[in-house]
This record gives structure tokens, C-alpha cells and sequence, in this order.
């Protein structure tokens, strides 16, 4: 099969017994669940553009492992111009779902697993890469969606894997069998594991010989044995399952969530390990994984941003306010941020490279500086949003309320701004703004701009080793006409 419709995507992710809970229950349908069903929506537009012939150069591409077409979620980057439609490709389904739309964190766990068990290969004569080109055929040939499942529990901060009070709180190997191992711990904050066919796993940081069995990079079906999703809370996740929800939700097809993933002894065949020991590799892994995730954020981020400057300026314009000079200065200010984020994107993957094992990788000083701005700008977006929509955008009574005959007409008179529009349309920017600055979508949009791909401590510190002082010394040096004995 080559590429899946929408549909056929959504037939497939019901077909899988996926172990979910929520709000404490469990769920048996994720798929019809009025919660998460929009977070399977945004994953489903990724199908549905790539059979759009007007988004077909950006969507999809060829495999350079059997040369058929493939959406390029799928795909190993094999040029700079490869990693600039990628970026372009995000910022698009940023645009179209104004939420997180989860495909990435697999792409950018191929990219960086491909690589880097080449050169594991080489150093150990280990089946690595073998392996991994096998499963990523299987992943194209049938247009899956693949979990990239990274961070653990970490317990103890100031302590590493194998010296935490449990040794759980980093997923590990806990016994080898011939025809396998079996794993035991969990992996945090997975965004799209419950939209997903298979998910792959990766150590989370660098490690030391005596963090062995933690070095460990495996694939299963996201139904296998052993696995159980929980999935995390909201602000404001149950106004989903409310009866007839539209106008509160804010955005009420598209969404995101997260869950905690736990992984109780699970089994991995030995044809889907990818990693299994070699500790000294594990932070190859983790920095390439996290420099290709450092650039996806300039172009998903930038797409939601895209979204809520033009929702500011509809507020803008429904409040009368459009024409002050200081309403056009702060979307001047909100478009120069989410430019500047856009450009990041785009610049470290123009200034790409070559890996040993021929797949394309980001600059990553510049993947890391994509993100430190990131962790800000989201922030300083969504302040201006939140100065343009005003204190309404809060105080706003609920639908429930517009639709009750003894509430309606006051509600419709009083909370109109210009004339010519209605306020429910009104009501609506209102809700979206808040959905993108204080709702679910906060989430994809506020909080993991801050901490997904990494907090910003842990760009700064690539930004440290990155940033090569020594030779901006010599420079200064040269200019000074600084002579040392
Ligand atoms: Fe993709 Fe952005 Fe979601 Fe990461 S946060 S999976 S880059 S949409
Ligand atoms: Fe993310």
C-alpha cells in the first residue's frame, strides 16, 4: 500500500486495542472519544494533505530505501532542501489545525536513529541499521504513524539512571532472552501515543557504562502487551464532552494530548532493537534527536502563531479598535516574533549537512537557537494577543447561555462590538484566543514551546558547546592586533 487516505488512517487507529485511561476511567473507543478525537483530527490532516494535489511537493517525496512515493513524515532527509520543506510542511499543518499534530516526533526519531545506528554499526558490527532500515521500509510501505517516545520519569534530578531509588524512573532492559528483551519503566508527556501505530523508543540522556542497561532504542505496536497510556489533564478538557460543545471549545475539531506511557515488561523482539548497551551512543541520539526537534518547532509553532495573529486581528477588527495606531503596531510587533521563529527554522535546515549515513542533518547551533527563541516569543505572542482580545476574552459568558432563550438577547445586545458583525462571531475569535492562550491548546502552543524538544537550559547548553568562543576570541584578537608572546 502507498499512501493512506484520512479515513483509512482513522479505520486503521480503530482496529488497534490501545490500553487508555482517562480522567479515571478506561477508555475502549479513543477514536469517538469527544476528548480525544480532536487530537486524532490534527494527525488525520496529515493524511488528508498529502492527497491534495496542490500540497503534493511539500507532503509527500520518494524513499531513498525502495523508491516509492511517501508522505514525508516518513521520510530520511536526503538534502538542506528536504529539511526547508519539512519545516514548511509544519508551518502548513500549523496553519490548518492550530494544535500539535504529533507525526513529527516519529520523523524526527528516524532521522536521528538512522544516523546514528550506522555508526554504531560500524564501531560494534552490531545489526542496528539493518534492523532499523527494515522497520522504516514497513513504516512507509504502509504510511504509519510512529510515536517518538524520548523522555522518562527522570525521579531525582541530580541523579543518573542506574542511582535513582528506583530504577524505574529511566526505562530499562530488564532480562535478554534469546529472541529478545524485556523492558520496564515509562515515558512522559508522549504526545500522539494514543494516535499512533507503532511507537519508538530512545534513551533520554547521555549515559555512562554503568547506565548499560538503560542504553536501549526499541519499536513495538503501540497495542503490544504491556503498555498502558494515561492520559494527562487540560485547562479546560471537559468543555469537550460538554452536550453540543461548538463556540466554547475555541477550536473544536483540531486539538492535542499528552500521556504518561508505561512500558511494564514489555517485549521486544531482537529484530526491532536499535540500541542495546552501547552507552556511549545514547547522547549521539538524544542531541540529534533533539536538534531535528529544535527545528520542527519553527515551523509548528509559527503555523499556530499564524492563527492566533490573525485571530487578534479579527478581534481587533470586531471591537472597532482595527484602525488605533497601537493595535497595528503589536500585530506588526506579533508578526516580526513569529517571522523571526519562521527564519530560524528555515536557516538551520538551508545550512544543513550530510551524515555519515547519508540522511541530512539540521546546523544544530542554529536547530538550538531556533528553540531558545521558542521558549519566549510563544509567550510574548500570546501577551499581545491577550492585550488586543481584552478582559472579555475571560469574563465571557458560556454558549449555554447564548443559547437559552431567558439569557440570549442579553447576552447578544450587550456583547456585540461593531455592529456589522454578529457576536457569535465575536464569541468565537474570543474562545479561539482563549483556547490557543489559556485552553487545550495552550498546552501545544505555550507550555511546550517552553519544555517540549527541551527546556531552555538544555538548548543553552548546546549553544555553550556550539558556539566555538575560542574563535570569536581569535577574531577579535586578529582586529585588535593583539600580539602574545
Ligand atoms: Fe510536531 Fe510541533 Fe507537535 Fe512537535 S510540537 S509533534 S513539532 S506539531
Ligand atoms: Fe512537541
Amino acid at each position: 500500500m502507498a499512501l493512506m487516505t484520512g479515513e483509512q488512517y482513522e479505520e486503521s487507529i480503530r482496529k488497534l486495542k490501545l490500553n487508555i485511561y482517562m480522567l479515571g476511567e478506561k477508555i475502549d473507543n479513543p477514536v469517538d472519544d469527544p476528548i480525544l478525537r480532536p487530537s486524532l483530527n490534527s494527525v488525520k490532516m496529515t493524511y488528508d494533505l498529502a492527497q491534495q494535489a496542490e500540497y503534493e511537493d511539500l507532503m509527500t517525496t520518494t524513499s531513498n530505501l525502495t523508491g516509492e512515493k511517501i508522505n514525508r513524515f516518513t521520510n530520511l532527509h536526503q538534502s538542506s532542501e528536504d529539511l526547508v520543506k519539512k519545516v514548511k510542511m509544519q508551518r502548513l499543518l500549523g496553519q490548518k489545525t492550530a494544535a500539535c499534530f504529533q507525526r513529527c516526533v516519529g520523523m524526527d526519531a528516524f532521522n536521528s536513529v538512522y544516523s546514528t545506528t550506522y555508526e554504531v554499526d560500524k564501531q560494534y558490527k552490531t545489526n542496528y541499521f539493518k534492523n532499523f532500515k527494515k522497520f522504516l521500509t514497513y513504516v512507509q510501505d504502509n504510511d504509519l504513524t510512529v510515536d517518538g517516545a524520548m523522555t522518562d520519569p527522570k525521579g531525582d534530578r541530580g541523579l543518573s539512571p542506574s542511582k535513582q531509588a528506583d530504577p524505574d524512573l529511566y526505562l530499562r532492559v530488564v532480562e535478554i532472552r534469546p529472541d529478545g528483551i524485556i523492558v520496564r519503566g515509562a515515558k512522559a508527556h508522549q504526545t500522539g501515543m494514543c494516535n499512533s501505530h507503532e511507537v519508538l523508543v530512545l534513551p533520554t540522556i547521555a549515559m555512562r557504562p554503568e547506565d548499560k542497561e538503560y542504553a536501549v532504542a526499541f519499536s513495538v505496536p503501540t497495542d503490544t502487551e504491556g503498555i498502558t497510556m494515561i492520559i494527562g489533564r487540560q485547562s479546560c478538557d471537559t468543555r469537550k464532552s460538554e452536550k453540543d460543545a461548538d463556540i466554547d471549545v475555541g477550536n473544536k475539531v483540531f486539538g492535542g494530548v499528552e500521556a504518561l506511557v508505561v512500558f511494564d515488561d514489555v517485549f521486544v523482539p531482537n529484530e526491532r532493537i536499535f540500541l542495546n548497551g552501547e552507552t556511549e551512543y545514547a547522547g549521539m541520539l538524544v542531541e540529534r534527536f533533539a536538534g531535528y526537534h529544535r527545528q520542527s518547532y519553527g515551523g509548528c509553532k509559527v503555523g499556530v502563531g499564524d492563527v492566533l495573529i490573525g485571530a487578534a486581528a479579527l478581534a481587533a477588527d470586531y471591537n472597532g479598535a482595527a484602525r488605533a495606531s497601537h493595535i497595528k503596531d503589536k500585530l506588526i510587533e506579533m508578526t516580526h516574533l513569529n517571522e523571526t521563529l519562521y527564519a530560524c527554522g528555515i536557516a538551520c535546515s538551508a545550512e544543513g549537512h550530510q551524515t555519515k549515513a547519508g540522511n541530512y542533518e539540521i546546523n544544530l547551533l542554529l536547530a538550538n537557537v531556533c528553540k531558545q527563541n521558542i521558549t519566549r516569543f510563544p509567550y510574548e505572542i500570546v501577551r499581545l494577543a491577550e492585550d488586543i482580545a481584552g478582559g472579555v476574552m475571560v469574563t465571557l459568558p458560556s454558549e449555554k447561555d447564548y443559547n437559552n432563550p431567558a439569557t440570549r438577547e442579553y447576552v447578544d445586545k450587550y456583547l456585540v462590538g461593531v455592529a456589522s458583525v454578529s457576536t457569535e462571531n465575536r464569541m468565537r475569535i474570543l474562545r479561539l484566543i482563549e483556547n490557543l492562550s489559556l485552553g487545550t491548546a495552550a498546552v501545544g502552543y505555550r507550555t511546550e514551546s517552553m519544555h517540549g524538544a527541551g527546556s531552555p537550559q538544555a538548548q543553552r547548553i548546546m549553544i555553550a558547546r556550539q558556539g566555538n568562543i575560542p574563535a570569536k576570541k581569535k577574531l577579535a584578537k586578529a582586529i585588535a592586533r593583539i600580539k602574545e608572546e
